[in-house]
């Protein structure tokens, strides 16, 4: 599915960083994107990153680099300790290989010259050389020059030019770079016209907050799909991605901070620590929030004290239920109402029941989002404002405190975002709290202000001076 890549980001040509685990893949992949935009492809239920980047060197074309990342840890460990049998792995590997080989413009096989030539080094060469592909061998972990020619020998056999790197030390990466363009066709050759063109802005950010084993990670997969992800920054040398970016319909989303839902401790257990201020700080950088809970348990404290600091804040979020597949399917309905109710009735947010595993709803996520956001920027002209508030005024008068009523003059927005109206009264300290909230429900009405946070501010115009 790399058709979609090059018609998202421009068309740029692929190399593929090829080779069996632990060779130096991802450390060379960093060095080649330096700070880059870089791209992840990730597929639920599989526990690995492909990831994608954009080498870039002032003077060359730039292209884009895919680590195919080989297997996930404990593949990886499995095979350094050797069971009698990987064969699994094996197989693995190279069908992750040929996935990427199959979008491909030329080959960087990495091997490991301090290792030396294994098997499944030959039986990768094999499948790349049946590819016909420009392949070039990166022999890998040659951090110092006394040893190279002796290194490199016998991976001559291989058949592939090859160069001596270090991908740890920096050393010959500048040369790696230089080779693959090199080794990459000129648009015109084959019809094809690579060019660059810049990464488009999301149309959406989002923030997923909530407890751990909430199904965050899930949720992230299973919204995503099999589509593209794009990362917009790779932290260190680690494969922990920050910004989540992926593309559907030609649209692009992208999940800010993903790190540390991603980052987790093998056992996430329920004491692991839970940062308030690491989550509001995710959620002002997003457009909207999603709050995941697990719905097979009771809202946690947690749980409440962040929607209440959600609504408190005014940010745009909705409530995901998750594990939707868990819950008896004739009461969700009430099980909705329950949660709504354990979070206040005045919550503006939206609840949907999902559930990552079945994708049952996963489909109204995204829209409801684009909704909340839309929401959020609305406008309202002065003249509809004014005309909304005598409506309002006429529907239910405003109540007598102390012997008079507040006095209604006009009402402004002042800001969107969220979107922020300000009446001016006589006395803003005549319009009790049941009052705004009436106000407040009757503007949402008439405004179609269903899901978005909205501040109401009373002023006082003619305000006596107390005695
Ligand atoms: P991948 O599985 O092929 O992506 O390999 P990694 O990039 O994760 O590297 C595997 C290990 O080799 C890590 O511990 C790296 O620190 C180490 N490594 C990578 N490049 C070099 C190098 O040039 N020299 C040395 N000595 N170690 C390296
Ligand atoms: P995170 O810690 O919030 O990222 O949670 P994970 O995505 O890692 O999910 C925690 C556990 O819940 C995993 O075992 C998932 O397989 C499971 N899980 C996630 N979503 C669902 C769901 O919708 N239904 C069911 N039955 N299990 C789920």
């Amino acid at each position: 599915m790399s058709a979609d890549i090059k018609e998202s980001k421009g068309k740029l040509p692929t190399v593929v960083l090829a080779g069996r685990p632990n060779v130096g893949k991802s450390t060379l992949f960093n060095r080649l994107i330096k700070s880059n935009r870089a791209i992840t492809h990730d597929r639920p239920g599989v526990t690995r990153d492909r990831m994608e980047g954009v080498a870039r060197r002032p003077g060359y074309r730039p292209f884009i680099i895919v680590d195919t990342g080989g297997v996930t840890l404990d593949a990886n460990d499995a095979l350094a300790e050797g069971p009698d049998d990987n064969r699994g792995f094996e197989s693995d590997i190279l069908r992750q290989m040929d996935a990427a080989l199959d979008s491909a413009q030329a080959v960087a096989f990495v091997v490991d010259g301090r290792a030396g030539l294994l098997p499944l080094d030959e039986s990768l060469a094999e499948h790349i050389r049946r590819r016909n592909l420009p392949a070039l061998c990166v022999v890998n972990k040659i951090d110092g020059p006394e040893k190279e020619d002796l290194q490199l020998a016998e991976f001559h056999a291989l058949g592939f030019p090859l160069l001596a790197v270090s991908a740890e030390h920096g050393y010959n990466v500048k040369a790696l770079f230089e080779d693959l363009e090199a080794m990459l066709p000129t648009g015109d050759s084959d019809g094809e016209n690579w060019t660059e063109e810049l990464p488009e802005k999301p149309v959406l950010r989002l923030a997923m907050l909530g407890k751990p084993n909430a199904g965050k990670s899930s949720l992230i997969n299973a919204i995503a799909g099999e589509e593209r992800m794009i990362v917009s920054d790779v932290a260190g040398t680690t494969r922990d991605s920050v910004d989540v970016r992926f593309d559907i319909d030609g649209k692009i989303y992208e999940f800010v901070d993903t790190a540390g839902i991603r980052r987790k401790s093998r056992i996430t257990d329920e004491v692991e620590k839970f940062s308030v201020n690491s989550a509001l700080k995710t959620t002002s950088k997003a457009d909207v929030t999603l709050l995941v809970i697990d719905g097979t348990e009771e809202p946690s404290q947690q749980d409440k004290r962040l929607t209440t600091l959600l609504s408190a804040r005014k940010t745009p979020f909705m409530i995901l239920v998750n594990k939707s597949d868990l819950l008896p399917r004739d009461k969700l309905a009430r099980l909705k109402k329950e949660f709504a109710d354990s979070f206040g009735g005045l919550l503006y947010a939206p609840i949907l029941m999902v559930s990552a595993k079945t994708g049952a709803n996963l489909n109204k996520i995204l829209p409801l989002a684009e909704k909340i956001h839309e929401e959020c920027a609305i406008r309202v002209g002065t003249g509809q404002l004014n005309r909304a508030m005598r409506e309002a005024l006429e529907r239910h008068q405003p109540p007598i405190v102390n012997r008079s009523r507040a006095k209604f003059f006009y009402l402004t927005q002042a800001e969107s975002e969220p979107p922020t109206f300000v009446f001016f009264v006589s006395d803003a300290d005549r319009v009790p709290e049941t009052y705004a909230r009436y106000l407040e429900k009757a503007l949402r009405g008439m405004f179609g202000l269903n899901y978005a946070p909205m501040r109401l501010n009373f002023r006082s115009s003619h305000k006596k001076t107390k005695k």
